[in-house]
């Protein structure tokens, strides 16, 4: 919103603020250089929490001891998705203050059987992990995340092609001399899933007794040495191919980041940021931080999953005042904020958006009574009295926020978890940071932007 006849947030930031604004551009540009899966990001963000004062609700329920109001505590599901709550002063029945953000990118996943020779090639299969267009993702240096499990149980973290010096891989694309056929086709159909395997290796092994695949038997051999694993062993791994290098400084006056993951890390670092800020809140404050979202929210660490009901019970039993009554009554009178990313207007693509209901860089953060597509199919659709309610949060913490949909009617559309937990019957409106190149290998978000954000969410758990 236009606010004191101010249409951008750079025109209300001071000197001082100013500095505030970059020193939280360069936390989130590091953070999101160093946590390109969501493993990684639940691992830092426990590692940030545990400096606050946040403890393992495990321990705490081990140890038969009580939670009161001001404690804070963590609940880890399988390392893929992170509740964090701030017990408040207030009983639990009046409801709960929740942040809730996905830390699940799209990227290429390694299929369970992934590696092959061909033609002097060593290549790995993948599996792409939610909605990409996949020419964006040839021709570019590529680096592999994630963990294989042994039969025994052991743990192997495989991280290649982020640090200065490491390798990295990639997928061919065709050469323009050659491409007359593949120009000819749709954008759709000009790049198959199947297409999508990566090159890893042209050394052939130097034995003798061996007669063929003596290059993937050479990369076998380097990740023995390496990794102490088998080729059998990526049955059991997780291993995420996503763009190589570090997140940037974009456009010469470094009002914005170019990075890889701002859907939805963006909103996820900023929700952290704002929680880690909040000491001894009047109602319990809650941040979610889940996988998923990229593939429809679904399994055991995705939103549809009963994780977060379960921790809540296990605090309020810890708290001593839990019942499945007073369960559902928490649940109900809480008040949350979805935050997912949101299309920005882009002036290299103006067809799609309708200029009056859209999001801009540098208004601030996003507002989305809703999503969906098709005549609001999917959506959440938040109440008039909540938004009502936020604004008037908003404007009192001097937010500068604006609200969109996602894109033109009938244009295309999407979803986030807001309507999951509004299924609870709780307020929940989306909300987030607008981007450019959404899903694409390299997204562009303003530093502004995520300044707000986090001012906002802070606003939200303090008075919501
Ligand atoms: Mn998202
Ligand atoms: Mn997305």
């Amino acid at each position: 919103m236009v606010k004191d006849g101010i249409k951008l947030a750079w025109d209300r930031y001071d000197e001082e603020e100013l500095k505030s604004v970059f020193a939280l551009g360069e936390r989130y540009r590091k953070f999101i250089s160093n946590n390109k899966t969501e493993r990684r990001c639940v691992n830092t963000f426990v590692e940030m929490s545990e400096e606050k004062g946040y403890r393992n609700l495990e321990d705490i329920v081990e140890k038969g001891e009580k939670l009161k109001p001001g404690d804070k505590v963590y609940v880890n599901n399988y390392g893929k998705s992170l509740c964090l709550f701030v017990i408040g002063s207030k009983p639990f029945e009046e409801g709960l203050s929740i942040l809730g953000a996905h830390i699940d990118s799209p990227r290429l996943d390694l299929k369970q059987n992934p590696l092959y020779e061909d033609t002097d090639f060593a290549m790995l299969k993948t599996h792409y992990y939610g909605g990409i267009k996949k020419y964006q993702w040839v021709a570019m240096p590529l680096a592999m995340h994630g963990v294989v499990v042994k039969k025994d149980g052991t743990i192997v973290d495989i991280n290649i092609g982020d640090e200065e010096g490491e390798p990295v891989f990639g997928i061919s694309d065709l050469l323009i001399h050659l491409a007359k056929d593949q120009m000819e086709k749709k954008l759709k159909d000009a790049f198959t899933g199947e297409d999508l395997n990566i090159c890893i290796g042209s050394i052939p092994l130097k034995d003798d007794d061996k007669e063929d695949e003596k290059v993937k038997a050479n990369v076998l051999r380097i990740l023995k040495g390496k990794y102490d694993i088998e080729e059998e062993d990526f049955v059991s791994a997780e291993i995420e191919v996503v763009p190589a290098g570090p997140a940037r400084d974009f456009g010469l006056d470094r009002s914005m980041i170019m990075g890889y993951g701002h859907d939805d890390r963006v909103c996820a670092y900023a929700s952290f940021e704002a929680m880690m800020e909040i000491e001894a809140p009047k109602k319990t404050c809650v941040t979610l931080l889940v996988d998923k979202e990229e593939i429809g929210s679904v399994g055991a660490t995705g939103m549809h999953s009963r994780f977060f009901e379960n921790a809540l019970a296990e605090v309020m039993n810890a708290v001593g005042d839990y019942s499945e009554f007073k369960l559902r009554r928490t649940l109900a009178n809480s008040n949350m904020l979805s935050s997912d990313v949101s299309a920005a207007y882009d002036p290299n693509y103006p067809s799609v958006s309708e200029k009056q209901n859209c999001a801009y860089f540098g208004r601030g953060v996003v507002f989305n009574k809703y999503t969906g597509s098709g005549g609001k199919s999917g959506s959440n659709d938040a109440n008039a009295e909540y938004i009502a309610k936020i604004r008037a949060i908003m404007d009192k913490h001097n937010v500068m926020w604006q609200t969109s949909e996602l894109g033109k009617v009938d244009q295309g559309g999407g979803g986030t978890i807001a309507y999951i937990l509004a299924n609870y019957g709780m307020n929940v409106i989306d909300c987030g940071v607008p981007v450019h190149n959404m899903h694409a290998p390299w997204e562009v978000a303003s530093k502004a932007d995520i300044y707000e954000a986090v001012k906002g969410y802070r606003a939200f758990l303090l008075e919501a």
